[in-house]
């Protein structure tokens, strides 16, 4: 999240001070992911931060081929500067529940309760699910979860946890779980819990070489389907700037800190309670 400081002679559809947020990769531009609009799953992706340097600095320059394929959005004035270093996971959570194709009214259970599970949260909610059930191992974890909208919470402590999720979506059951944690039992106990015809979606990624052992009968006669995504497009990323303004994402601002002690910032990331350490590049005091 920045404002534009200078820009090229070829550059058209911005202006120097507009406030911008940076999607972070984007692709070749030339083959079929790139074309169909799936530049995340590019066999060229440029990655922000990864390729070249990122945004840990006072300025950035954003490459030609960048700024061609669109990822630099104009952000809302009413969406504040550190709500707006949201975008970028909740972008990839839009993608999966795009992918997954949410509808209204949809009952939906999220494993997990850091800050991609509380995504979820907010999402689903946004775009009109009905229940949304927020799952995770300890009381503590839940209680943002609680905070930011959750119909209930469950925690995988008590024995006897599968049974109240059951009981509490009753006949109508679970038609979308999402995993936001990454262990196999969250992933076998998606499958298991979601109802006939529902879908699961494999958000958060497993150890190298986890295998899943799956009955295909299971899935075959409870028409169950099984999907994963990973990142975010340019066009999620997009359409995440659109409702951020409606989302509330400057609570996810736990930690701030300026760049002279960003070695602060990185150790607090270790802090169960944090969700988002945000680098303020503009400032030198801490909060
Ligand atoms: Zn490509």
């Amino acid at each position: 999240m920045g404002n534009i400081y200078k820009m090229g002679k070829n550059v058209r559809g911005y202006s120097v001070g507009d406030r911008v947020a940076v999607a972070p990769i984007y692709g070749c531009g030339k083959c079929g992911h790139c074309i169909s609009g799936h530049e995340n799953l590019c066999n060229d992706v440029v990655v922000f931060g990864t390729n070249f340097n990122g945004g840990f600095a006072e300025y950035m320059l954003i490459p030609e081929k960048g700024i061609e394929r669109g990822v630099l959005v104009k952000i809302d004035s009413s969406v504040p500067d550190e709500a707006a270093t949201m975008l970028e996971p909740f972008s990839c959570a839009l993608h999966g529940l795009r992918k997954i194709g949410i509808e209204s009214g949809d009952s939906i259970l999220v494993f997990g309760s850091g800050p991609l599970g509380l995504a979820f949260l907010l999402l689903s909610k946004r775009l009109g699910a009905g229940k949304v059930a927020v799952i995770a191992r300890v009381r503590e974890k839940l209680e943002r979860a609680e905070e930011f909208g959750a119909d209930i919470t469950f925690i995988t402590e008590k024995k006897d946890w599968m049974e109240e999720v059951r009981k509490y979506f009753g006949d109508s059951g679970i038609n979308i779980t999402i995993t936001a944690a990454s262990t196999l039992p969250v992933l076998e106990y998606s499958i298991e819990l979601v109802k006939r015809r529902g879908k699961v979606l494999i958000f958060s990624g497993l150890p190298t070489g986890t295998k899943l052992i799956l009955d295909p009968n299971y899935l075959h006669y409870n028409e169950i389907t099984i999907c994963g995504t990973i990142d975010s497009t340019i066009d999620d990323y997009k359409r995440t700037a659109l409702i951020a303004p409606y989302l509330g994402l400057e609570r996810f601002a736990t930690h701030i800190f300026s760049l002279n002690k960003i070695k602060d910032g990185f150790e607090t990331t270790k802090d169960k309670d944090r969700l988002r350490v945000n680098i303020n590049i503009m400032e030198n005091s801490t909060k």
